[in-house]
Protein backbone atom coordinates (compact mmCIF):
# COMPACT_ATOMS: atom_id res chain seq x y z
CA UNK A 1 0.00 0.00 0.00
CA UNK A 2 1.29 3.06 -1.01
CA UNK A 3 1.79 6.21 1.79
CA UNK A 4 -0.32 9.59 1.09
CA UNK A 5 1.25 11.65 -1.52
CA UNK A 6 3.34 14.68 -0.70
CA UNK A 7 1.45 17.25 -0.73
CA UNK A 8 2.37 20.91 -2.30
CA UNK A 9 3.54 23.45 -0.14
CA UNK A 10 3.49 26.80 -1.81
CA UNK A 11 6.19 29.22 -0.74
CA UNK A 12 4.42 32.10 -2.36
CA UNK A 13 1.26 33.75 -3.60
CA UNK A 14 2.22 32.51 -6.69
CA UNK A 15 2.43 29.00 -6.31
CA UNK A 16 -0.36 28.96 -4.00
CA UNK A 17 -2.71 30.48 -7.00
CA UNK A 18 -1.53 27.94 -9.09
CA UNK A 19 -2.28 25.12 -6.95
CA UNK A 20 -5.56 26.78 -6.14
CA UNK A 21 -6.77 26.46 -10.01
CA UNK A 22 -4.98 22.88 -9.80
CA UNK A 23 -7.60 21.58 -7.04
CA UNK A 24 -10.57 23.25 -9.24
CA UNK A 25 -10.09 21.09 -12.06
CA UNK A 26 -7.75 23.94 -14.18
CA UNK A 27 -4.59 23.97 -15.70
CA UNK A 28 -3.88 27.98 -15.63
CA UNK A 29 -0.67 29.09 -16.32
CA UNK A 30 1.46 32.20 -15.62
CA UNK A 31 1.63 35.25 -18.59
CA UNK A 32 2.95 38.51 -18.44
CA UNK A 33 0.76 41.11 -18.64
CA UNK A 34 2.95 43.09 -20.53
CA UNK A 35 5.10 41.04 -23.19
CA UNK A 36 2.49 37.91 -23.44
CA UNK A 37 5.28 35.46 -22.37
CA UNK A 38 4.23 32.57 -20.51
CA UNK A 39 6.27 31.17 -16.87
CA UNK A 40 6.16 28.75 -14.79
CA UNK A 41 7.08 27.52 -12.11
CA UNK A 42 4.57 30.66 -10.98
CA UNK A 43 6.75 33.38 -10.21
CA UNK A 44 6.71 36.90 -8.95
CA UNK A 45 8.16 39.03 -11.76
CA UNK A 46 8.86 38.32 -15.76
CA UNK A 47 11.91 37.32 -16.63
CA UNK A 48 11.65 38.68 -20.46
CA UNK A 49 10.33 41.86 -19.21
CA UNK A 50 10.37 42.65 -15.03
CA UNK A 51 6.85 43.25 -15.34
CA UNK A 52 4.69 42.09 -11.96
CA UNK A 53 1.28 42.10 -13.72
CA UNK A 54 0.45 38.86 -14.50
CA UNK A 55 -2.49 37.33 -16.37
CA UNK A 56 -3.52 33.70 -15.26
CA UNK A 57 -4.18 31.67 -18.60
CA UNK A 58 -6.34 28.38 -18.77
CA UNK A 59 -3.63 26.78 -20.99
CA UNK A 60 -4.45 23.56 -23.68
CA UNK A 61 -2.59 21.07 -21.04
CA UNK A 62 -1.09 19.53 -24.61
CA UNK A 63 2.71 19.11 -25.42
CA UNK A 64 4.82 16.57 -25.57
CA UNK A 65 7.31 14.54 -23.12
CA UNK A 66 10.64 16.24 -23.69
CA UNK A 67 13.10 13.96 -21.00
CA UNK A 68 12.01 10.84 -19.17
CA UNK A 69 13.24 8.45 -16.91
CA UNK A 70 12.36 5.49 -15.25
CA UNK A 71 12.05 5.62 -10.97
CA UNK A 72 12.91 2.57 -9.65
CA UNK A 73 13.52 1.60 -5.99
CA UNK A 74 15.08 2.80 -3.56
CA UNK A 75 13.39 5.98 -3.68
CA UNK A 76 11.24 8.01 -1.10
CA UNK A 77 9.05 5.97 1.08
CA UNK A 78 5.61 7.88 -0.26
CA UNK A 79 6.65 6.55 -4.10
CA UNK A 80 8.06 3.32 -2.90
CA UNK A 81 4.86 1.32 -4.04
CA UNK A 82 4.06 3.16 -7.10
CA UNK A 83 7.69 2.19 -8.91
CA UNK A 84 8.14 1.54 -11.46
CA UNK A 85 7.15 4.66 -12.94
CA UNK A 86 7.95 7.22 -15.95
CA UNK A 87 8.88 10.74 -14.48
CA UNK A 88 8.78 13.03 -17.27
CA UNK A 89 9.57 16.69 -18.34
CA UNK A 90 6.36 17.87 -20.21
CA UNK A 91 7.11 20.92 -22.63
CA UNK A 92 3.37 22.34 -23.30
CA UNK A 93 2.19 24.04 -26.75
CA UNK A 94 2.46 27.15 -25.15
CA UNK A 95 6.14 27.20 -24.40
CA UNK A 96 6.89 25.87 -20.21
CA UNK A 97 7.74 23.10 -19.21
CA UNK A 98 6.18 20.91 -16.34
CA UNK A 99 7.55 17.53 -14.28
CA UNK A 100 4.38 15.12 -13.83
CA UNK A 101 3.72 11.57 -14.66
CA UNK A 102 2.48 9.84 -18.29
CA UNK A 103 -0.35 7.43 -16.01
CA UNK A 104 -1.71 5.49 -19.07
CA UNK A 105 1.39 4.10 -20.15
CA UNK A 106 3.81 1.35 -19.01
CA UNK A 107 7.05 3.09 -17.89
CA UNK A 108 8.89 1.36 -20.59
CA UNK A 109 6.44 2.82 -23.54
CA UNK A 110 6.83 6.65 -22.75
CA UNK A 111 9.46 8.10 -25.00
CA UNK A 112 10.72 11.56 -25.55
CA UNK A 113 8.68 13.23 -28.11
CA UNK A 114 5.20 11.55 -27.33
CA UNK A 115 2.13 13.67 -27.27
CA UNK A 116 0.65 14.07 -24.48
CA UNK A 117 -2.11 16.06 -22.72
CA UNK A 118 -2.81 16.93 -19.18
CA UNK A 119 -5.15 15.09 -16.85
CA UNK A 120 -5.80 16.83 -13.73
CA UNK A 121 -6.57 13.66 -11.43
CA UNK A 122 -7.88 13.65 -7.93
CA UNK A 123 -5.06 10.96 -6.94
CA UNK A 124 -6.77 11.24 -3.37
CA UNK A 125 -9.83 12.40 -1.54
CA UNK A 126 -9.72 16.30 -2.32
CA UNK A 127 -6.54 16.32 -3.45
CA UNK A 128 -5.52 16.91 -7.43
CA UNK A 129 -2.45 16.62 -9.12
CA UNK A 130 -1.96 17.81 -13.23
CA UNK A 131 -0.93 14.46 -14.35
CA UNK A 132 -0.02 13.41 -17.82
CA UNK A 133 -1.79 11.04 -20.49
CA UNK A 134 -0.60 9.85 -23.94
CA UNK A 135 -2.57 12.28 -26.66
CA UNK A 136 -3.29 11.46 -30.22
CA UNK A 137 -1.07 12.48 -32.75
CA UNK A 138 -3.36 13.28 -35.20
CA UNK A 139 -5.51 15.68 -33.02
CA UNK A 140 -2.15 16.93 -31.62
CA UNK A 141 -1.25 18.75 -34.76
CA UNK A 142 -4.56 20.31 -35.97
CA UNK A 143 -3.85 24.14 -35.80
CA UNK A 144 -5.36 26.03 -33.54
CA UNK A 145 -8.92 27.29 -33.69
CA UNK A 146 -8.86 30.85 -32.47
CA UNK A 147 -12.96 30.36 -31.74
CA UNK A 148 -12.65 27.52 -29.41
CA UNK A 149 -14.52 27.66 -26.14
CA UNK A 150 -11.38 26.44 -24.36
CA UNK A 151 -10.35 29.98 -24.71
CA UNK A 152 -10.78 32.27 -21.65
CA UNK A 153 -10.88 35.55 -20.73
CA UNK A 154 -7.83 35.85 -18.76
CA UNK A 155 -7.91 36.56 -14.89
CA UNK A 156 -5.48 39.71 -14.53
CA UNK A 157 -4.13 39.92 -11.35
CA UNK A 158 -2.54 42.88 -10.14
CA UNK A 159 -0.48 42.89 -7.65
CA UNK A 160 -0.52 45.03 -4.20
CA UNK A 161 0.97 44.77 -0.98
CA UNK A 162 -1.38 41.99 0.48
CA UNK A 163 -0.17 39.53 -2.67
CA UNK A 164 3.28 40.32 -2.91
CA UNK A 165 5.64 37.61 -1.95
CA UNK A 166 7.86 38.17 1.20
ZN1 LIG B 1 7.01 40.36 -19.64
Amino acid sequence: MSEPYPRPDPMGADDARFWSYVAEGELRIERCADCATYRHPPRPVCAACGSDVVDWVAVSGRGEVWARTVIHPPTLPAFAARTPYAAVVVRLVEGVFMVGNVVDRDPGDVVVGMPVEVCITEVEPGFRLPLFRAADAGERRQPEDPSSSRRETPRRVTRDATTRDA
